[in-house]
């Protein structure tokens, strides 16, 4: 019931931003971090990029925010082993995806690319 109801989830916020274009509507929610500081989190754009990931728009999705589309295979795994590993399918994915080297390395830069998107984008 839970893996449904994750599921369910994750298809609404799909057709969600499908269907809205963040870019055009002022009722989406907008980052925190950037409205307090000025400057970028790691997942700003993540919202614009989503809607154009899923019109089949790669190069404007890369455009808002690249580290979530190097990222996204990753997060699929995390997600995949995490509620979808019942049968034991993807205990090797689990392992790779979870061993804490590839956590670490993952986290190192995730903050890399919070420091340097930002930089890049005040001194560009
Ligand atoms: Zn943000």
């Amino acid at each position: 019931m839970k893996k449904a109801i994750v599921l369910l989830v994750i298809l609404c916020g799909l057709g969600i931003y499908f269907m809205i274009d963040p870019e055009s509507v002022s009722f989406m929610p907008r980052c925190v971090f950037h409205w307090c500081t000025g400057l970028d989190c790691p997942a700003c754009g993540t919202q614009r990029a989503m809607h154009q990931l899923l019109h089949g728009h790669l190069r404007e999705a890369f455009a808002y925010n690249p580290f979530l589309l190097i990222s996204l295979p990753y997060l699929g795994g995390l997600i995949l082993c995490r509620w979808f590993n019942n049968k034991g399918w993807f205990d090797g994915l689990k392992r790779v995806c979870y061993h804490p080297v590839m956590v670490n390395i993952y986290l190192i830069l995730l903050v890399a690319w919070w420091i340097g998107r930002n930089i890049w984008l005040h001194n560009g």
